[in-house]
């Protein structure tokens, strides 16, 4: 009977037995086509294009999953309503990736198509916004400047002194910026690329060129002939380790988000009238009826400091009561500080470094990196694979030159 126990034992054990060595070696594989340091808003999009391309893809993020740096701090506003072709193309293509999320891969990243509305209180606003309509058009965008009334019917309550109309874009909208990296994050596994968290990288690999060929983090070595930085707000002091000084320089912005409460407005308000303190002033109200809302400070806070400020709530509360009324009762349930990782033209790096050779840059993602990031990982899968450069991807491509000279700004920055 015993012998016959471990005859019936003996292919299980076996199984087990290689099941252990493949598992041995998955954790063990050290050697991959690309290595992507940060998984955020660019570093999961970017992973899922290029493993689809057909790379063997490792994402190292020192925390503990996908989306927990800057990424988690995004309000979750996705629009192609920008004012220059780079942007607005990588917007359109990140708006279709996110609206048919759910629909293709079953994943709901709570996708909500509510548009993006800029009331207009004063006549110079009014001109700049309508300057730019026909070039925004001409991509095919449905965008145009609505009268006052139709201003009000989108959100009752508005306030009406000196209302003159607003640029109206029905089809962006918001998404959980959680949800969608987590559903990026999921596709790209499922494709096979790799994820390690709490694993930091903490010093390059070189050849004796100077050519990159790995990392070291805090666990072990990695080696890949394409290493991309998209470490957000942690890029420049990263890239300094091999001598390189980025022109990314991250300030700080706050947000807050209230409770749920009946459905009251569909669109992304903006508010583009300064005042002292801040620049602009934006809300919308999700997917759960909470009103998430944030403002852009004035002068602008440079620096890396994550901790909330006491000066935030009041200042931009009266800022959104002054807009919508109605707000005034909410009850805030948090609010929340973090980093937009700046350029000095409002334009990512995105694209081969010159100095360092095996190095992509996939950083400076200033305040879109949530919304741009899934468009602009389909250009970087375009410069990287140079299968499919067409001319739009160019389009991208050259406005984030990482080598350019920076001039110019733009509205909607
Ligand atoms: C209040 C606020 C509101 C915003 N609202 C919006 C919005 O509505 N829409 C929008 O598009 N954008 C918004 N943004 C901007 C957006 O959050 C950023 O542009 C975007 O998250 C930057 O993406 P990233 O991938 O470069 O950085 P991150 O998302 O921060 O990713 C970088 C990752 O790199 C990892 N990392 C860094 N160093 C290392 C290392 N040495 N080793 C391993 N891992 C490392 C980090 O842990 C992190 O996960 C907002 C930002 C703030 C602060």
């Amino acid at each position: 009977m015993f012998p016959n126990l471990i005859n019936k034992l003996k292919p299980q054990t076996k199984t087990i037995q290689l099941a252990r060595t493949f598992l041995k070696s998955f954790k063990t594989q050290t050697n991959f086509d690309t290595i992507i340091i940060g998984a955020g808003s660019i570093g999961v999009p970017t992973a899922m294009e290029l493993q689809e391309a057909g790379l063997k893809v490792l994402v190292l993020d020192k925390r503990a999953s996908p989306g927990q740096g800057d990424n988690k701090r995004a309000l979750g506003g996705i629009r192609a309503t920008h004012s220059n072709a780079s942007k607005i193309i990588s917007g359109l293509r990140s708006l279709k990736i996110f609206s048919q999320w759910k629909e293709k891969h079953g994943f709901d990243i709570e996708w909500k198509k509510g548009g993006y509305l800029f009331p207009v209180y004063r006549e110079a606003e009014e001109k700049a916004l309508k300057s730019i309509l026909p070039f925004q058009k001409s991509f095919g965008m449905e965008i145009d400047f609505i009268s006052a009334d139709r201003v009000k019917e989108l959100v009752p309550g508005i306030s009406e002194e000196g209302l003159r109309g607003g640029t109206w874009s029905p089809n962006d909208g918001s998404a959980s910026p959680m949800l969608s990296s987590l559903g990026f994050y999921k596709y790209a596994t499922e494709l096979g690329a790799q994820f390690h968290f709490k694993e930091e990288v903490i010093e390059f690999i070189r050849d004796s060129h100077g050519t990159l060929t790995g990392v070291k983090t805090t666990q072990g070595k990695y080696h890949a002939p394409i290493i991309i930085d998209a470490a957000g707000a942690a890029s420049p002091k990263l890239m300094k380790q091999i001598g390189l000084e980025l022109p990314v320089e991250p300030d700080s912005h706050e947000a807050g988000i209230t409770a749920p409460v009946q459905r009251l407005f569909s669109p992304m308000v903006i508010d583009m009238r300064p005042t002292k303190g801040s620049k602009n002033c934006y809300f919308y109200q999700n997917y759960h009826g909470q009103i998430i809302f944030c403002y852009t400070p004035d002068p602008v806070i440079k620096g890396l400091d994550r901790e909330e400020t006491s000066t935030f709530l009041p200042h931009v509360a009266k800022r959104m009561i002054k807009v919508l009324p109605r707000l005034a009762n909410l009850r805030v349930r948090r609010t929340w500080r973090g980093l937009y990782p700046m350029t000095p033209d409002g334009h990512p790096l995105l694209g081969w470094n010159k100095e360092v050779k095996g190095l992509f840059t996939a950083t400076g993602m200033c305040g879109q990196g949530f919304l741009l990031g899934p468009g602009y990982a389909t250009a970087i899968r375009s410069a990287i694979t140079q299968n499919e450069i067409e001319k739009d991807d160019d389009v991208i491509l050259s406005a984030a030159d990482p080598h350019r000279t920076f001039k110019g700004t733009e509205i909607f920055k």
